[in-house]
């Protein structure tokens, strides 16, 4: 790998860890142009693909199509907007004993964990009431 190889790598590699948006490949990518203008939306997608295959990120949820990404892998839960599509973090979020033996009832072996994630209309988009619905 050249010094570029890795200049772009690290360049992805950090934005994810620095942002708390969850961003998609192509916002990394339209982030990043302007810094490394020979940066390809493919390369983008490569370098996600691998972080995730080697656990440096993780996948949070696909959203209106589109896959959303976290630089942070520590076990937490999201709230995803519906209409404005932001992905927020619930950091202090418990998952109840109760709940992971209901699903060990059904499904057996043993839980490793669990990632919720909600779905609704984030405070900003309630608070511009009908008009985004
Ligand atoms: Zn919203
Ligand atoms: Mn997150």
């Amino acid at each position: 790998m050249t010094q570029k190889h890795f200049r772009k790598r690290d360049a992805i590699l950090s934005y994810l860890q620095q942002s708390k948006a969850h961003p998609s490949a192509e916002t990394v990518f339209g982030e990043l142009k302007g810094e490394i203008p020979d940066l390809s939306l493919a390369t983008v997608y490569r370098n996600l693909r691998l972080f995730k295959e080697q656990g440096l990120i993780m996948s949070v949820a696909t959203v209106d199509g589109v896959e959303r990404f976290d630089g942070n892998t520590e076990t937490h839960t999201h709230f995803i907007c519906n209409h404005c599509h932001s992905v927020l973090d619930l950091m202090d979020i418990e998952v109840p004993e109760s709940l992971k033996a209901q699903v060990l009832a059904i499904a057996g072996g043993q839980v490793d964990g669990c990632q919720l994630c909600f779905t609704g209309k984030c405070r900003e988009c309630q608070n511009k009431g009908s008009e985004s619905a």
